[in-house]
């Protein structure tokens, strides 16, 4: 299967307690950028300079690749519970979530089919639940009379 390393854009730096430089991605992972020679020669990050100048640039993030769930994310919305009877037509094809917006496919009783446009389907059968990752185009296959909810989720929201 064709397969494509979701592209997210930096939006900030901070330091991790070992003092090395992670770039906050707008998926909300974060990416060690090392500066440790000879094997990894990444000077710029060394200066207020040379990271701003890479604020707004794309790396590939593998974690989310991986579906691996962020850190503090929180609920903020959550989808009516779906049968096979009362599915939005949208679900059953290819859709996406906005940037920033992660979701959990919450199976409560039967199964389903969660087809993420990179990897393999993942048959969803409680307590099984699937993580969608912002913007990875997807879509949901019904196996068989299922009872379901999505979940949204975003950071939480400083004011
Ligand atoms: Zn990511």
């Amino acid at each position: 299967m064709w397969k494509e390393i979701m592209q997210r854009t930096i939006v900030g730096f901070h330091r991790d307690e070992e003092d090395q430089w992670v770039a906050e991605l707008d998926c909300y992972h974060g990416q060690h950028m090392r500066h440790t020679p000879p094997f990894y020669e990444r000077f710029w990050v060394l200066t207020e300079e040379g990271r701003a100048t890479r604020l707004g640039t794309q790396v590939e993030c593998l974690k989310c690749d991986q579906f691996e769930w962020p850190e503090k994310l929180v609920e903020f919305k959550r989808t009516p519970e779906f049968t096979e009877e009362t599915v939005p037509a949208g679900l059953l094809r290819d859709h996406r979530t906005k940037g920033g917006i992660w979701a959990k496919i919450n199976v409560v009783e039967g199964s389903l089919l969660y087809l993420p446009e990179t990897g393999e389907p993942i048959q969803l059968t409680p307590p099984r639940f699937g993580i969608i990752v912002p913007e990875m185009k997807h879509s949901l296959q019904l196996l068989s009379p299922v009872r379901f909810y999505v979940e949204f989720y975003h950071l939480p929201t400083i004011s």
